[in-house]
């Protein structure tokens, strides 16, 4: 096998249902492009016949190989697994499920071809994807966009094409709880989008938990912005003003000889210090929990197997 020009990375976890119409509708636009490629699979500790399916695949396809890790890390460990191991001179991420169409690969290597370093994958439109989901993705876009000085576009996922040098740059970042698109705006290079329609999953459920949905909306804030950090200050000062001003009106008030319910004010006044004391402790603990997992320097992911790898 010739070196490849092009590395195709797809992370997958539980994917059975969708894996042969994908590794299909992958192969066929695959097929079409101009040079030599590679198709890396990174199981993602599937508990399904996923890892199974790949292999068998693997026999078959010696363009196609396949890392699989100890246990599921994550969607982003899943696809930064798949940098890493990435030959190719453009490298290309794209989800299992046939969200992100195999087609519009082809016009990402137009852009990269047009001399872009990045070209990502900008959802003009999301089908089958659920009220919730719609509404918490684009307003967490835009919280992140307004906390952040990294120029880290909207409505976009991590299906994008790298050029090698980028992927290089991105090997040389040594942080773990990886928020993997924020830190391709942070390496800068040229880089540019192709809108596309995001479709309906071909098949099966999503694999992005609540949690696993909460978790990288937290790494993404937390690596990309300290402001939230930065809230307790001027909180606090703005509420030790307020009580004050409180207490003043309360002298006031009980001189002239009007009635004043002091007991509700002051549990008032004490959930409300309560509360903004925990919400900025909460808030502290984010960036603590976050520091400390980094300090432990475990490794990303832990690889069980790999196959078509000399
Ligand atoms: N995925 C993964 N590990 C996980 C969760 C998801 O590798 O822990 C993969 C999944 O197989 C798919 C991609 O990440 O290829 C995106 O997941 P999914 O389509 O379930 O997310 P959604 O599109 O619903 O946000
Ligand atoms: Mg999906």
């Amino acid at each position: 096998m010739s070196k490849a020009v092009y590395s195709i990375v797809v992370p997958l976890y539980n994917e059975q249902e969708v894996l042969p119409t994908s590794y299909a509708r992958l192969k066929a636009v695959l097929e079409t492009l101009d040079g030599p490629y590679e198709l890396i699979f990174v199981n993602d500790g599937s508990k399904d016949k996923t890892l199974e399916m790949a292999k068998e695949l693997c026999e078959k396809d010696k363009t196609l190989r396949l890392i699989s890790f100890a246990r599921n890390f994550g969607h982003q460990a899943a696809i930064t697994a798949g940098m890493n191991a990435a030959e190719g001179d453009a490298i290309v991420v794209i989800d299992a499920d046939l969200q992100d169409p195999p087609e519009v690969i082809l016009d990402m290597v137009k852009k990269w071809k047009e001399g872009y370093d990045v070209v990502y994958g900008k959802r003009e439109k999301r089908d089958g994807e659920s009220a919730f989901k719609l509404v918490t993705a684009k307003a967490f876009y835009r919280i992140l966009k307004s906390l952040t000085d990294v120029d880290i576009p909207v409505d976009t996922g991590d299906f994008r094409l790298l050029d090698k040098k980028v992927n290089e740059a991105l090997k040389t970042l040594p942080e773990r709880n990886r928020y993997v698109r924020g830190l391709v705006s942070w390496v800068g290079f040229k880089q540019t989008g192709v809108f596309f329609h995001r479709q309906e999953r071909a098949a099966g459920e999503t694999k992005y938990t609540l949690k696993k949905m909460l978790k990288l909306a937290g790494d993404g804030i937390v690596s990309f912005s300290s402001s939230p950090l930065k809230l307790g200050a001027p909180l606090g000062i703005g509420v030790c003003g307020l009580s004050a001003l409180g207490f003043i009106l309360y002298l006031v008030l009980s001189l002239v000889g009007g009635y004043f319910a002091l007991n509700t004010a002051l549990l008032f006044a004490i959930l409300f210090v309560s509360g903004l004391i925990l919400t900025v402790f909460g808030i502290t603990g984010l960036y603590f929990a976050r520091l400390y997992d980094e300090v432990k320097g475990r490794p990303m992911y832990i690889i069980g197997e790999k196959v078509n790898f000399d």
